[in-house]
C-alpha cells in the first residue's frame, strides 16, 4: 500500500493557543517551564490528528519559525546576539525570542510587517504569507551542532508511538535563504556546514531513526549552475549515513530542475503534484527504481477541498506501477492552513461544506489511501460526499454571477487608460488644487486608540447600537480632522477609524466574501492573519466608503483624500478561490473597485487614493513568470483607478522600498501620486531613478512610522533633499512611509509638525 505521511502541521493551535502563550511569558505572565507544558500540549494534539500517517513529523514544531530554528540547530547565531547569555543551553529560550524580536519589539500591525532593527531580519517564506528570520553569513561563520530541541520532539513523538520522520531544512536552501553580511559568498561555507548536517544526520539514525524529511524548496526557483552543483555537493556528500533521507521539494513545479532532482543521490522524492501531471509522468520515468516517489496531492496553501475522486482517477494507475514506492501527502507544509474546519460553528452551512483545513486535508488523505489500498468501495460513503460538495461548489448560484463573469469580459481598451496622459492631467490638477510644492499628506489611518477597537468590537458583537456606532466614529474622524488642520496639513485623509484592516473592511463588503471564525494562520511569531475566503464571483451592492469620505470632506476645505484598497492586495491578502485564474478574480474584484471609486468621484471627492500594499508580494518565485504576474495585477489597478476624469487624482501607496526591479510596472500603473517607503532605507531606493526617468508624482516616505522615534525637522529635509537630486522637486511630495494607525497621537503630533515643517523649509528655499 501506498505510505502517507505529512510535511509539517500548523503549530499555532487550533485557537491559536500558542500565540497567547508566547505573548503571556513575553510579558513575564508566565514562566518557562509553563511555556514549554503549552508547546508538549500542542505537540500531542497535533500528532493525535495525525495519528492516522504512517509517518507523522517532527520538528516541524517551532515557538516562532523553522529558519531560526534551523540557525539554533546548526549554531548559527549572529555575533550581536552573542552577548546574551545562555547561548548553549537547551533551557534558556531567551536568547532565541531576542535574536528573533529584537529587545524593543513591537507589534506592527499595519500590514507592512517589519520589526525593529534590533532583531534578525525578517522576509516572506518564498511566496508565501509567512515570515522567516534571515541567516546570517560571514567568511568566519562557524557552525556547530545544537540538536537538543530537535531531539526532544523527536523523543516526545517516540515516547507517544509515533512512527516518527524529523523535519529539517535542507543545507542549500538554509545557505540560499540567508544573506552574507560581509560580502562573502555563502556557498563557500557548504564544506563546514555539511560537517554539521552529517553530524545530524548521523546522530538521527543512532536514535533508530529510518527516514528523515529534508527541504529543499530551492529547488523550484530558478537555480544558477553554481547552485545546483552545490545541491550535487551536499547530497553525495550526505548518501553514505545509513539514514533515508525524503528530499521534499514544494511550492511549484521542478522544470528545468527536475532532472537534478530525479538525480540526486536519495532515497525518495517529495514533489508537488498539485496541477501538475505532466511532471509527475516524468518523474515516473526518470527516478531509479530503488527510490520513493512522494506526491503532494492535497493543496497545503489553500482551504478548498479536494476533488478525491478525481484524484483517485489519476492516481490508480500511478499506483499500480509504483506499488509501494508511491508515498501520499499534502503539497506542502499545512504552516499555511488554518487547523480544523470543525471550529467554525459561524461559517455558512453552504460553503463550510466547500472547505477543508489542516485536520480536514489529512482525512482527506486517508480517505485516497484507502480507495488506492482496499478499493474505492472501502469508502464510498466518503467519495460519494466529496463529490456532493464539490458539485455544489459547481454549479452554486452564491459563486457563479453570470452578469459579473459577462462584465470582465466586456473590459475594453478604454477603461484600462486616463483619458489623457500625465502631462495634461497635472496641469489640470495643479489648477484645481493650487498645492505648493512639497506638497504633505498622510498614508490614511491615524492614531487606533484601545477605545476605538473596543468600539468596534461592541458594535460587531451587537453590544452598540448602529446610531451610537456611527457617532462614535464620526467623532473620531472629526478630531482627526482638527488634528490635520491645526497641523496645516494640504491634502487630509479621514483617518480610517471604522477600519479594522484594510482588507477584511472591503471583504466584508463586498459579494462573494466569508470570513472564519477561527480560521488564523501564522505570519510571524506570535503574530497570525485571518485571510478572508474569497469563494465567488465578486460584486459591490452598495457603496463601501462614500458616506465616511463625504461626512470627512463636509468637515473641511481642504481636499479630503478617498481611501480605498487595490485589487491586487485584495487578492493577495485573501484565500482565493481556486476555480479560476488568479487574473479573472482580480479583473472582478477591480470592476467592483472601479464602481466605488466613481461614486467618490461622483460626490465630490477630487483626490483617491487605491492602496497597494501587497502588489509586489504577489510576484512568482520564478522570475520568467512575473511579467505575466504584472501584466494582469498593473491592468487590475488600471481598471479600478482609470474611469475619473482628468481632474480627480489618483493616488496609490505600496509599503516597501525594493522595486528596483519593478519600477517599470509600477510606473505603468499611472497613478498621478505614488507613496512609498524610504525614510530606512536613506533614500537608497532611489537608486533606481538614476537610471529610470519615473514619470509622475512621487511621496518618498520620509517618516518611519514603525519606530517609536520623532525624526527631527533636519533629517527629514536631507531626506528630501536627496530624493530632489532624483526627482524634480515639482513632483515631490511629502509624506510618512506608510499609515499611522500602530502610533500615539502623542508621537504622531511633533512628528507630523516636524514634517511640515520640514516641507516648509524646502519650499523657501525652492522659491530663492
Ligand atoms: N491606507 C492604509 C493605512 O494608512 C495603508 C496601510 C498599508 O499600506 N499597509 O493604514
Ligand atoms: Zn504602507
Amino acid at each position: 500500500m501506498p505510505t502517507i505521511h505529512n510535511l509539517g502541521f500548523p503549530r499555532i493551535g487550533k485557537k491559536r493557543e500558542l500565540k497567547f502563550a508566547l505573548e503571556k511569558y513575553w510579558q513575564g505572565h508566565s514562566s518557562q517551564p509553563e511555556l514549554e507544558e503549552v508547546a508538549a500540549q500542542l505537540r500531542r494534539q497535533h500528532w493525535a490528528e495525525q495519528k492516522h500517517l504512517d509517518f507523522v513529523p517532527a520538528g516541524d514544531f517551532s515557538f516562532y519559525d523553522q529558519v531560526l530554528d534551523s540557525s539554533f540547530l546548526l549554531g548559527n547565531i549572529p555575533d550581536q546576539f552573542k552577548c546574551v547569555e545562555d547561548f548553549n543551553t537547551s533551557h534558556s529560550l531567551d536568547q532565541y525570542f531576542t535574536v528573533a524580536r529584537g529587545r524593543s519589539f513591537e507589534d506592527h500591525d499595519s500590514g507592512c510587517r517589519h520589526q525593529d532593527l534590533s532583531a534578525g531580519e525578517m522576509t516572506k517564506w518564498f511566496d508565501t504569507n509567512y515570515h522567516y528570520i534571515v541567516p546570517e553569513f560571514r567568511t568566519n561563520t562557524h557552525f556547530s551542532l545544537n540538536p537538543q530541541r530537535l531531539l526532544a520532539q523527536i523523543e516526545q513523538a517516540k515516547k507517544q508511538n509515533y512512527r516518527v520522520k524529523p523535519v529539517i531544512i535542507g543545507p542549500i536552501t538554509y545557505l540560499w535563504l540567508g544573506k552574507s553580511r560581509d560580502k562573502s559568498d555563502r556557498i563557500e561555507l557548504l564544506e563546514s556546514l555539511l560537517d554539521v548536517y552529517s553530524e545530524l544526520l548521523q546522530l538521527l539514525s543512532e536514535q533508530g531513526i529510518e527516514w528523515v524529511q529534508i527541504d529543499e524548496p530551492v529547488l523550484v526557483t530558478e537555480l544558477s549552475e553554481q547552485w545546483r552543483h552545490a545541491l550535487r555537493t551536499a547530497y553525495y556528500r550526505l548518501q553514505n549515513i545509513p539514514v533515508k533521507i525524503l528530499l521534499t521539494t514544494y511550492f511549484g513545479k521542478l522544470q528545468e530542475n527536475l532532472r537534478l532532482a530525479c538525480e540526486l543521490p536519495v532515497d525518495g522524492l517529495h514533489i508537488n503534484a498539485l496541477d501538475n501531471e505532466q511532471e509527475v509522468a516524468k518523474v515516473i520515468d526518470w527516478l531509479p527504481s530503488q527510490k520513493v516517489l512522494s506526491l503532494g496531492i492535497i493543496n497545503g496553501r489553500n482551504i478548498w477541498k479536494s476533488d478525491l475522486n478525481h484524484l483517485l482517477k489519476w492516481l490508480k494507475p500511478v499506483y499500480e506501477r509504483l506499488q509501494e514506492r508511491l508515498w501520499l501527502a499534502p503539497s506542502c507544509s499545512l504552516l499555511h492552513v488554518p487547523v480544523d474546519l470543525n471550529s467554525e460553528q459561524k461559517l455558512d452551512a453552504e460553503i463550510k461544506d466547500w472547505l477543508s483545513f489542516a485536520v480536514q486535508k489529512l482525512q482527506e488523505l486517508d480517505v485516497i489511501n484507502q480507495a488506492l489500498t482496499h478499493g474505492a468501495d472501502k469508502v464510498k460513503q466518503e467519495l460519494e460526499e466529496n463529490k456532493r460538495c464539490i458539485v455544489s461548489r459547481q454549479q452554486s448560484e452564491r459563486i457563479h454571477k453570470p452578469q459579473v463573469k459577462s462584465r470582465v469580459a466586456s473590459i475594453t481598451d478604454d477603461m484600462v487608460n486616463r483619458k489623457s496622459p500625465y502631462t495634461v492631467r497635472a496641469e489640470v490638477q495643479q489648477k484645481r488644487f493650487k498645492l505648493p510644492v512639497y506638497p504633505t499628506t498622510t498614508i490614511g489611518s491615524f492614531p487606533q486608540t484601545g477605545d476605538i477597537r473596543q468600539v468596534r468590537r461592541q458594535y460587531r458583537n451587537g453590544q452598540l447600537a448602529e446610531t451610537d456606532y456611527l457617532k462614535i466614529i464620526q467623532q473620531e474622524v472629526k478630531r482627526s480632522i482638527n488634528e490635520q488642520e491645526k497641523l496645516g496639513l494640504d491634502v487630509l485623509v479621514h483617518g480610517e477609524a471604522e477600519r479594522n484592516d484594510m482588507v477584511e473592511y472591503f471583504g466584508e463588503l463586498l459579494d462573494g466574501f466569508d470570513f472564519s471564525q477561527f480560521g488564523w494562520v501564522q505570519s510571524y511569531g506570535s503574530r497570525c492573519v485571518k485571510p478572508p475566503i474569497l469563494f465567488g464571483d465578486i460584486s459591490r451592492s452598495e457603496t463601501m466608503t462614500v458616506e465616511w469620505i463625504k461626512y470627512a470632506q463636509s468637515l473641511t476645505d481642504k481636499p479630503m483624500k478617498g481611501m480605498l484598497t487595490g485589487p491586487v492586495t485584495i487578492l493577495n491578502w485573501s484565500f482565493v478561490r481556486d476555480d479560476q485564474s488568479r487574473a479573472e478574480t482580480c479583473f472582478q474584484i477591480a470592476l467592483a473597485i472601479r464602481d466605488e471609486v466613481l461614486d467618490l468621484e461622483q460626490a465630490g471627492i477630487s483626490i483617491i487614493q487605491i492602496d497597494e500594499a501587497a502588489l509586489r508580494e504577489g510576484l512568482p518565485l520564478r522570475k520568467s513568470q512575473w511579467n505575466d504576474y504584472l501584466d494582469w495585477a498593473i491592468k487590475a489597478f488600471r481598471i479600478a483607478a482609470n474611469g475619473v476624469q482628468d481632474e480627480t487624482q489618483i493616488h496609490t501607496h505600496m509599503c516597501y522600498s525594493e522595486f528596483n526591479d519593478i519600477i517599470e510596472a509600477i510606473a505603468g500603473m499611472d497613478a498621478d501620486v505614488i507613496t512609498i517607503e524610504t525614510s530606512r532605507s536613506d533614500m537608497e531606493l532611489l537608486d533606481v531613478f538614476d537610471k529610470f526617468q519615473y514619470p509622475n508624482e512621487i511621496g518618498p516616505g520620509v517618516y518611519d512610522i514603525h519606530s517609536p522615534n520623532i525624526p527631527s525637522v533636519a533629517a527629514m529635509v536631507e531626506l528630501l533633499q536627496k530624493a530632489s537630486i532624483r526627482i524634480p522637486a515639482q513632483r515631490l511630495w511629502v509624506n510618512p512611509d506608510c499609515g499611522l494607525k500602530t502610533r500615539q497621537w502623542d508621537e504622531v503630533r511633533p512628528a507630523l509638525s516636524n514634517m511640515i515643517e520640514a516641507a516648509r523649509q524646502l519650499r523657501t528655499a525652492f522659491q530663492v
